[in-house]
């Protein structure tokens, strides 16, 4: 009783003076400094770091605040992503198991038709999607005339019936960038998966500047960036942080960022990689939150493993972005009815699909985009 009356009498100064000592962490300090001055392209990766290595809790809780001030806390993105061509990949991204280098007893399959596709559009937009993406598994587009074509129609059509859409093919060139920008492309996936250091491990097929090139076509030609990662691929925490300090130093930060956990598929070659935990997926996007404030933070692959509760948790540090549908290209996802469940108990609203244009830059104008395509050949 004695402590309760001597802290009753305690003045407020000392109280402000414990709060401030209390939460003086990095997650803090700049989580402050993001709601305070905005978007920033200059992050050091030590800055980065310390966020990351923040005392979990406060993480969260600063992340949560950088959420609030960018973002309607309570309105989630729900894309669908549909494979629309799968399996039979040239490369050897080791975590996937459409890479014909593996047996995972995937079988290799053409393009789907403009019916097939459009039904599964049509589908996932009665069941509250707003964005729905595409994807081959194929390293580029170069070469591929007849089915990139087909692609740009799918794009116009599914873009016809007021969805966001986006493709993720591989690597692209600039014509192509700028052709999917003309059929009304809204965003096109490219990610990162890992820290450069780490990549050579990972995929050693194609560079990480490679990657990078493709990403500078997509922001080039005004069409949104959506790039991140995988984690539990082996990588150390250093690495996580190392993806996200190039993802938060690009020129303009990726309009989307998934953060995926992997999904060990057997026959591949990470098929024994340990499960991730929650509090790994928990630091990896509450720090994605602080470094870009603005980005659509997507729970992406790994939701499937997650309870209600760590998915909440997830939301708290900053998730506002889900993949919904039955599949994700190859691998399980979250049940239709749970996630309806889930969105009711968390108080949660779908995110209605933005239009808005990022305008190309001047060499990708109309006029001059005729020129580029014809010489695309
Ligand atoms: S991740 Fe993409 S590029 Fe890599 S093997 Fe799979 S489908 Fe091919």
């Amino acid at each position: 009783m004695m402590w309760i009356m001597r802290s009753i009498r305690r003045p407020l100064g000392q109280f402000q003076v414990a709060a401030a000592s209390f939460s003086s962490s990095a997650a803090a300090v700049e989580a402050e400094r993001s709601i305070r001055e905005g978007v920033r392209n200059d992050w050091r990766r030590e800055e980065i770091k310390s966020i990351y290595d923040s005392p979990i809790l406060d993480l969260l809780f600063h992340a949560a605040q950088v959420h609030r001030h960018a973002h309607n806390f309570r309105e989630v993105q729900q894309c669908t992503l549909l494979s629309i061509k799968t399996g039979g990949c040239s490369e050897d991204c080791s975590y996937c198991p459409q890479s014909s280098r593996y047996s995972t007893g995937l079988k290799a399959q053409k393009l789907m038709n403009e019916d097939a596709v459009l039904e599964a559009a049509r589908k996932a937009k009665e069941a509250g999607s707003t964005r729905f993406c595409m994807g081959a598994a194929w390293r580029d587009t170069v070469g591929r005339k007849t089915n990139f074509n087909q692609i740009l129609e799918y794009v116009k059509e599914i873009r016809d019936m007021g969805m966001e859409v986006c493709c993720t093919l591989g690597m692209l060139e600039k014509q192509q960038a700028l052709e999917l920008k003309k059929a009304g492309l809204t965003a096109y996936n490219h990610n990162l998966d890992t820290s450069r250091e780490f990549y050579p491990n990972i995929i050693t097929t194609r560079t990480y500047d490679e990657r990078l090139q493709t990403l500078e076509y997509v922001r080039d030609a005004g069409i949104n960036v959506c790039s991140g990662g995988i984690i539990g691929l082996g990588e150390a925490e250093e690495d996580r942080v190392g993806l996200l300090h190039t993802l938060a130093t690009l020129p303009i930060h990726p309009e989307s960022v998934p953060i995926n956990a992997l999904v060990a598929v057997k026959g591949t070659p990470l098929q024994d990689q340990k499960p991730v935990e929650i509090w790994e997926m928990i630091r990896m996007i509450a720090t994605a939150r602080i470094v870009m404030p603005k980005a659509m933070v997507r729970l992406s692959a790994g939701r499937v493993r997650f309870s209600m509760p760590e998915q909440a948790l997830c939301f708290l540090a900053g998730a506002n972005s889900i993949f919904t549908g039955e599949k994700l290209l190859t691998t399980q996802n979250n049940d239709y009815d749970a996630d309806q469940t889930m969105f009711k108990l968390l108080g949660l609203i779908p995110k209605a699909p933005d239009f808005s244009e990022r305008p190309a830059p001047k060499e990708f104008e109309p006029e001059n985009t005729e020129v580029a395509a014809a010489s695309s050949g």
